[in-house]
């Protein structure tokens, strides 16, 4: 039997690596950067996300990460702050998702890095280095498109751009010790958290039409966030990229159709509105999944009914959750809300995960 193949060597296709080498059907997994790489991304691991890949078998606590526990949330002058109901992890992407690979192929995927697929057919996938014969593909490419097997945007928030820069500062690393901020500013909204190495993580979204108001470009944008309160000591730090990574139309509440014949993992399964913080445990959710159904016989299409079925309330809610955040005064009732009832943060924050039933159900 051709082995499987997984094209995209981020935390779904790494997960899914993983775990079918550890089921004695070792894949070919290919990744079209030659080395571990930063990645837009909020980088806070959540806590399902950080159980699934130690049951993987991954060490995340040597990677160095820092705890979250609290989170605080600022609209204009108004903030919030509330006890997370569990303890999250930040570790940067580069180094996590490098880690996972290393871990599958140390379990005994092939791990081929800088091989781009540009395109599937008849079983085969095209790369610059030549075809690959295959068994089942299983689609791993984040945010990045394969041709002619593009997500259906139809129904999810469109107009999104996101913004991710590395900062250095001791005193606003004081002040965020233990916790993630989040400001919901007109068009989007930014965290704001530590990571390994005395870093911080600014990372962001914007409406494309706000974006273009405030003239197009970063430095723009970035004097229009220090204008906010909750941001404004990022103008005293010190930036550690020449310019910010960034990622055009991101599709918040995409969920791939139940019928669909293609094994389709993380961002091209699901796309959980960002200040969830569970698109991470999503990814590695659907990964595991797909390798253990795959691995037990069955065929795509009951997989992605199941990813959908484990995935689609928490993204439905959390997009409409995004969809109220997008109005001034949405923004005010949530903050203010959150305020009044700290308790209803842990609410939100358990709805917006992946079901624990779907969790404890593949023993996580
Ligand atoms: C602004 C923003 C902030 C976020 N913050 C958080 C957060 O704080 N916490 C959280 O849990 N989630 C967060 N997310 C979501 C999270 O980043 C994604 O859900 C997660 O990265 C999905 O993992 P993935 O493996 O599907 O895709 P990716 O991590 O994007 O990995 C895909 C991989 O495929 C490779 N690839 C692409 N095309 C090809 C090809 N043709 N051939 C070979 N390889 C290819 C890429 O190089 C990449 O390594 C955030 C998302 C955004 C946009």
């Amino acid at each position: 039997m051709t082995r499987a193949l997984i094209i995209g060597g981020g935390l779904a296709g790494g997960a899914a690596a993983a775990r079918l080498a550890a089921l004695g059907q070792a894949p070919l997994l290919l990744e079209r950067e030659a080395a571990p790489h930063d990645k837009v991304c909020g980088e806070f691991v959540s806590v399902e996300a950080v159980a699934h890949l130690e049951r993987l078998g991954l060490d995340v606590a040597g990677l160095g990460g820092v705890p979250i526990a609290s989170v605080t949330l600022h609209a204009g002058r108004r903030s919030a702050t509330a006890r997370l109901p569990f303890v999250a992890t930040s570790v940067t992407r580069r180094r996590l998702d490098a880690a996972l690979l290393d871990h599958a192929a140390r379990l005994g995927t092939e791990v081929r890095r800088g091989v781009a697929v540009r395109h599937l057919a008849g079983g085969r996938a095209a790369t610059a280095v030549g075809e690959v014969d295959a068994g089942a593909v299983l689609l791993a490419t984040g945010k990045h498109e394969l041709r002619g097997e593009g997500r259906d945007p139809r129904g999810t928030i469109a107009g999104l751009i996101g913004f991710k820069m590395f900062f250095r500062d001791w005193r606003l690393a004081a002040r965020l010790a233990g916790r993630v901020e989040v400001t919901g500013f007109a068009g989007g909204y930014a965290g704001l958290q530590a990571v390994e190495g005395d870093r911080l993580n600014l990372c962001l979204v914007v409406d494309r039409e706000r974006y273009r108001q405030l003239g197009g470009s970063w430095p723009a944008l970035f004097a229009a966030l220090l204008a906010e309160p909750g941001l404004a000591a990022l103008g005293d730090a010190e930036a550690l990229l020449a310019r910010p990574l960034a990622i055009g139309a991101i599709p918040y509440g995409y969920l791939a159709a139940p019928g669909d014949a293609i094994w389709r993992l993380g961002d091209q399964a699901a796309v959980i509105p960002s200040f969830c913080g569970d698109g991470m445990a999503m990814a590695v959710h659907g990964g595991r999944l797909a390798a253990d159904m795959l691995a037990a016989g069955a065929d795509a299409a009951s997989f992605q009914a199941q990813l959908r079925r484990d995935v689609a309330r928490p993204v439905r809610l959390a997009t409409a959750l995004q969809r109220l955040a997008g109005t001034a005064l949405g923004r005010f009732a949530l903050v203010a809300g959150l305020g009044a009832l700290p308790a209803a943060l842990t609410t939100l924050a358990r709805w917006t995960r992946v079901e624990p039933k779907a969790l404890a159900r593949i023993g996580v």
